[in-house]
């Protein structure tokens, strides 16, 4: 959602879905005066129509905006393991309920800034192998949903920062392996995972394309691939909705958007 406003830090702007509650940040290409909001959807929300309130600080309600949240069609996937990988043990799972926590702590203090600039490009080039809301069969069982997207990379392929941010953890995860988190500001991060080298450390500011790491096997798979998650607040998003609606943001001034090349021979 875009909205005009000028001079977020002494006026903040929100946008309110349900119990959540977004800050508008400072639009990428207008930020002087305009003010714009990516509103996530928590998976398995029921489809029907849902109500955005916009508010000012102050509590008073600029505008509410319907839209229609549509069911969507998601595949399942059986996937083989290793057993002492699909079925961790006593002291394994308190490991990743620890990691799990370190990784909340880290989202409930994001960057109050929006550090991104550009659209958010892919992390590697290769093609989406599992896509998001899949639901994993491991070894027959159904055990999660899958809250990312797997990108296809040998090991070693470099794996690129998609946009501008921070790192905020960098290090060896029981579920992720050798993982990145990265911090884009206002309740915006993005993960790498499984990674077979980390290339960056803790509290490093990253550019839009540089090196994070070397994709790999590491943590629970069964192959080489990049995991790459993205969340707003708390609530998984796809990634590849995140390209869409920044390059949508970013692209809204790109004097080539507004310019049509057709070819002569046609
Ligand atoms: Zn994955």
């Amino acid at each position: 959602v875009v909205a005009e406003a000028a001079e977020l830090k002494a006026h903040p702007l929100w946008a309110r879905l349900g119990e959540r509650r977004h800050a508008f940040f400072p639009h990428p290409s207008k930020p002087t005066r305009q003010a714009a909001v990516l509103i996530p959807v928590p998976f398995g929300t029921a489809p029907g129509t849902r109500e955005l309130v916009i508010e000012a600080a102050s509590g008073a309600e600029a505008q509410r905006i319907s839209f229609v949240v549509v069911r969507g069609t998601y595949p399942t996937l059986p996937i083989r393991i290793p057993k002492r990988i699909a079925e961790p043990s006593a002291e394994e799972k308190a490991r990743a309920a620890r990691e799990r926590a370190e990784i909340l702590a880290i989202q409930a203090e994001p960057a109050s800034d929006r550090l991104w600039n550009n659209a958010f490009q892919d992390p590697v080039p290769g093609i989406v192998t599992c896509g998001f809301g899949a639901t994993r069969k491991f070894n027959g069982v159904t055990q999660s949903v899958h809250k990312g997207i797997d990108l296809r990379a040998a090991t070693g392929t470099p794996v690129h920062a998609p946009a501008a941010g921070t790192v905020r953890l960098a290090k060896e995860l029981f579920y992720g392996g050798n993982l990145v988190y990265l911090d884009h500001g206002f309740g915006l991060f993005t993960s790498y995972a499984h990674l077979s080298r980390l290339e960056v450390a803790v509290g490093q500011s990253v550019k839009p394309g540089q090196l994070l790491g070397l994709s790999g096997a590491t943590g629970r798979v069964n192959a080489p691939h990049l995991h790459w998650g993205a969340s707003i607040e708390g609530v998984e998003v796809d990634p590849r909705e995140l390209k869409r609606w920044t390059a949508l943001l970013v692209g809204e001034t790109r004097p080539s958007s507004r310019t049509t090349h057709r070819g002569a021979s046609h």
